[in-house]
């Protein structure tokens, strides 16, 4: 029977479990999917665990993501881009980290709005962190040609838009209004929207008519920002597709067939947000 895992520190909030069970019990996989708490002095121990074959691979969620890039034998080189590796597959004795929040990311905008990109000149991403640097690459993978980094702290934009190759230009959070009016796709990849926070002065009625507003924060799975960009009769994509659409690859990988993300699926990990 194969086996597979998430490991973070603390792990009970994660809906990966359910996510691959419920992929394990509909294809009639005889696998197994666990959450295991790992905390970051005990990374390089789990890893030689790994390398004995014990699991197929798995997951890496918070606080790991950047911790294990140095502990893999094999990095993938958009992995490497990113700076972070969320997905581990154990092939005869090495340990290969790959970062699938991109093609996650990129999953749920094809599945929502198919042709998203078709005709997108210029996006906004707000935020700079670790997320930000997978929907970077992800935008820059497909082609955006303009793609404009706001942040809060203007200075870790910068340093991102010079570390990271691609058409990235770094603002503070101040220059949506002048950007808005060109921008097709609006991207929060900050943690503003959780805890009831929000941005306070985004003018998205200055986007032009018919942009698309995503999260990629998924609770509340209507966060502030989209119930605005709702009400201006924006298109609007809520963050949950995202964590979905990340699960494929891996499971993928670790039990050999290509699981679907399912309306039904959908509704199953709705319940518990
Ligand atoms: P992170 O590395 O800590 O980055 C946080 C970002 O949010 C930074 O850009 C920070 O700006 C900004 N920020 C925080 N509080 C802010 C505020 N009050 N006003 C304006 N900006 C603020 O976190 P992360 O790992 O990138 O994760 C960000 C969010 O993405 C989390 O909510 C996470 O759950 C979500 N996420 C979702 C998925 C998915 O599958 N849907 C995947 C990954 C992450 P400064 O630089 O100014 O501090």
């Amino acid at each position: 029977m194969k086996r597979a895992f998430v490991i973070g520190h603390p792990i009970g909030h994660s809906r990966s479990p359910l996510i691959h069970r419920s992929w394990l019990a509909d294809l009639g996989i005889a696998g197994s999917y666990d959450a295991i708490d790992v905390e970051e002095a005990a990374l390089p121990a789990f890893f030689d665990r790994l390398r004995t074959g014990e699991f197929a691979g798995g997951n890496v969620t918070i606080p790991h993501k950047q911790a294990v890039v140095t502990l893999c034998d094999v990095v993938e080189p958009l992995a490497t881009r990113i700076g972070a590796v969320n997905t581990l597959v154990v092939d005869n004795g090495k340990v290969t980290g790959s970062n699938t929040d991109y093609l996650g990311f990129l999953g749920n905008l094809d599945q929502r709005a198919p042709g998203w990109d078709r005709g997108l000149t210029d996006a906004i991403v707000l935020g700079a962190g670790g997320a930000a640097r997978a929907v970077l690459v992800a935008l820059a993978e497909r082609g955006v040609p303009a793609i404009q980094i706001l942040n809060r702290t203007a200075a870790t934009a910068n340093a991102l838009a010079a570390e990271l190759p691609g058409p990235f230009t770094a603002h503070s959070l101040d220059a949506f209004a002048s950007l808005a009016p060109r921008a097709g796709l609006v991207v929060n990849t900050t943690s503003v929207g959780m805890h009831g926070s929000s941005f306070p002065d985004l003018p998205l009625n200055l986007l032009p008519p018919g942009a698309i507003v995503t999260d990629i924060v998924y609770v509340p799975l209507r966060t502030p920002l989209l119930l605005a960009a709702e009400a201006l009769g924006l298109t609007t994509i809520d963050g949950l597709g995202m964590l979905l659409h990340q699960a494929v690859p891996g499971f993928t990988a670790w039990f050999g067939v290509q699981p679907n993300v399912t309306p039904a699926l959908r509704t199953l990990i709705e319940a518990t947000l």
